[in-house]
């Protein structure tokens, strides 16, 4: 079968149509930016930043250098979540006088866990307008390639790093149904995997997204019983940048199987596996079978973290 080299991109018609477009001056334009790979920036994005008269950035070393990979230059103005406020009055008076500013954070899209929420509000007061470019973000990434069969997410970003606070956090979503979005730092990943099977148990699929879009791109799911021991198998699996999926609680009879899971816990703090799935199965009327396995997956993990020191 003969094939057709495909058009040079520059000669695409789609290429004509970016530049016909309409792009109003005194407007800002929100720019998702690449998560990792360079080349994950839309057209109309590039378009854009070459129209621009000022570039809002979270970290101008960040912005300049991947502006250079496109040969664009452009004037930066310096927004992150320390000034946010000063640059949004700055931002907004440009636009008065008939300027385009886009505002882009480090990566990903703005104000998803990054800044720049506080200067889109401040833009829309002004009453002028705000332009989503949208593209690249982590969770709708991860998501996509889930494989998770949940038409409902819940993005949670950042859990708190105070373990306190985190576990609350946690607890609160226990019932939950929807899939849950997080992010997590690598020095951070291991204590969180512990706190998360600790609160929602062994049973729940656990998805790792790490280094989207990048050379080490991993995508591994695995009941949250498995996942310390995933971690753990091999060092680089705890390098990088992470989204988590969490598998959302079972849509019947969840509050019941969260409050024994709580009670299993508790109890398997002070006794052994049987009598406390004995005694859990007593207490909250569930089956005694299920909770002596969440018990033995349970006790397992924390065999496993204990070991890992
Ligand atoms: N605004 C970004 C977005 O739209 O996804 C998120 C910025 S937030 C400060 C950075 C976090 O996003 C990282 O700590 C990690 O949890 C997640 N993240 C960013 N890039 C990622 C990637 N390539 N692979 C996996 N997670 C990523």
């Amino acid at each position: 079968m003969s094939q057709t080299s495909p058009p040079l991109l520059t000669a695409m018609p789609v290429m004509h149509e970016v530049a016909q477009q309409t792009y109003p001056v005194s407007a800002l334009y929100v720019l998702a930016t690449p998560i990792g790979n360079v080349c994950d920036i839309t057209l109309r994005g590039l378009h854009m930043l070459s129209l621009a008269d000022a570039i809002a950035c979270e970290d101008t070393r960040n912005t300049a250098h991947l502006l250079n990979r496109y040969g664009v230059s452009k004037p930066l103005l310096a927004a992150h979540e320390h000034n946010e406020r000063e640059v949004a009055e700055k931002i907004v008076a440009r636009l008065q006088a008939g300027e385009r500013i886009v505002l882009v954070s480090d990566a990903g899209t703005p104000a998803i866990s990054d800044p720049g929420a506080r200067i889109v509000d401040a833009v829309l007061h002004a009453g002028l307008r705000v332009i989503p470019l949208p593209g690249a973000s982590a969770g709708i990434a991860a998501l996509s390639a889930s494989g998770l069969l949940n038409d409902q997410f819940h993005f949670i970003g950042f859990l708190s790093p105070k373990a306190g606070a985190r576990d609350k956090q946690l607890e609160r979503l226990a019932t939950d149904t929807a899939t849950l979005v997080l992010y997590e730092a690598p020095h951070r990943i291991v204590d969180t995997i512990d706190a998360l099977l600790k609160v929602f148990g062994p049973l729940r699929q656990i998805v790792f997204a790490r280094e989207l879009t990048k050379l080490f791109e991993t995508i591994h799911r695995c009941p949250l019983s498995e996942a310390p021991g995933w971690l753990s198998a091999d060092a680089n699996h705890q390098r990088g940048e992470f989204v988590l999926l969490i598998e959302g609680a079972p849509q019947q009879a969840d509050n019941d199987d969260v409050e024994a899971l709580r009670v299993l816990r508790i109890l398997l703090a002070e006794l052994p596996v049987k009598q406390a799935a004995t005694l859990a199965a007593q207490l909250t009327g569930q089956k005694k079978n299920a909770l002596y396995q969440q018990a033995l997956a349970l006790r397992d993990a924390d065999d496993a973290a204990a070991e890992q020191g």
